[in-house]
């Protein structure tokens, strides 16, 4: 009998650095504080010098995240913001959420990520920003990216919540653009213990406005500058985050292992792997496969006790929530067609590598016939 692989497995997380996150906890409880304080600045300061970002705010989750970067960034009511067609529905939630207007940009086939050919042609006069997501794990074209925002006078705002330790030219993100929005949801490479998130900018303007907003549109106590909103990082995910950045980078490694031995033995004739440009180090987030017969694939992994996932079954222009918009269902069809194709294989830091070479053995016995 075979054992079930599981997509992800988070409690192992907690067992291999249980002792650490029970001390964290302790510490908290028996502190008395529980709101904003030093758990917060501590892991603010590590998570901006990781990043190599001069400043980060932790915030309630990675929406928020998003929603309050672009905020802080000047975006507001009317404006114009690029999002990618395939990214997760919460890139253009945010966007939406704060009364700005998603403008979708398709993808390039290979890497995933927004197709920069295509950006110039969305831009408008209404036009406020771009907003890259690095899907999966692997950033987008980060440098080109900011050459066309230069040109046309376009923020920067980038939805990281993919892609912690990831890098460009052996620079992580962080602070490529005017603002990175991060999520710490448990499943992220960085996870939290529940709902986290954070945005890390090298602008002390952004800095400043971003603290302002996520307490209430308040930085003296009772003294509201702005209508804020209350999204604050909570002190104790905030020290669970602490300790588990310690093993950001070895988690990353583990992952990268995983994903080479993929990328090497994984040779049925019906899937497509992923490409890696040169210049980039993904941190593998997800490892991601395409087939005609996505659906035949995954019921064939199943059948062996293999659990895989899709990301994303449906893109945010066919939501019914997005009905309004009127985009048409053959408006975007890379988006589509990747919908339609993807695979996301298990992947993480705690999958075994015999469980690995079974996820391959597997794959590999599926064949177009
Ligand atoms: C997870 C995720 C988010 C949202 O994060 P939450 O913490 O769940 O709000 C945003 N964008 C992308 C690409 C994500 O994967």
């Amino acid at each position: 009998m075979f054992k079930n692989i599981p997509f992800l497995d988070l409690g192992a997380t907690y067992k291999e650095l249980q002792n650490e996150l029970d001390t964290s906890y302790k510490r908290i409880m028996k502190s008395g504080w529980y709101i904003l304080g030093s758990e917060i600045e501590n892991f603010e300061n590590e998570y901006a010098q990781y990043c190599e970002a001069k400043y980060c705010v932790g915030v309630a989750n990675g929406l928020d995240a998003l929603s309050l970067a672009l905020l802080a960034c000047g975006v507001e009511k009317g404006d114009e913001v690029i999002v990618p067609t395939n990214t997760y529905i919460a890139s253009w939630l945010a966007v939406t959420n704060i009364g700005a207007t998603p403008i979708p940009v398709e993808p390039n086939l290979k890497t995933y990520n927004l197709d920069i050919d295509l950006i110039e042609n969305a831009i408008t006069s209404k036009t406020k920003a771009l907003m890259p997501v690095h899907l999966y794990g692997q950033p987008a074209d980060m440098i080109k990216i900011k050459k066309l925002a230069a040109q046309y006078d376009l923020k920067i705002i980038e939805d990281g919540a993919q892609a912690h330790g990831a890098k460009i030219n052996d620079r992580r993100i962080g602070s490529h653009g005017d603002a990175v929005a991060w999520s710490f949801y448990p499943g992220k490479n960085l996870g939290a213990y529940g709902d986290g998130g954070a945005v890390t900018t090298n602008s002390e303007e952004v800095f400043e406005r971003l603290k302002v907003l996520r307490n209430y549109g308040s930085k003296v106590k009772y003294v509201n500058e702005i209508c804020g909103v209350n999204s604050r990082l909570d002190p104790l995910q905030a020290a669970f985050l602490s300790v588990k950045l310690k093993f950001l980078d070895e988690w990353n490694h583990r992952r990268s292992l995983i994903a080479s031995n993929y990328l090497k033995y994984l040779n049925s004739d019906s899937i497509l792997l992923p490409f890696v440009p040169d210049n980039l180090e993904p941190v593998w987030h997800l490892f991601v496969i395409q087939s005609e017969n996505r659906d035949f694939l995954q019921e064939h992994l199943k059948k062996d006790g293999i659990s895989t996932l899709i990301h994303y079954p449906i893109p945010p222009y066919k939501q019914k929530a997005y009905s309004s918009l009127g985009f048409d269902s053959l408006m975007f069809p890379r988006a589509s067609s990747i919908a339609d194709k993807v695979l996301s294989l298990p992947i993480g830091p705690h999958l075994s590598f015999e469980d690995s070479f079974r996820v391959i053995e597997v794959v590999n016995k599926f064949s177009k016939n």
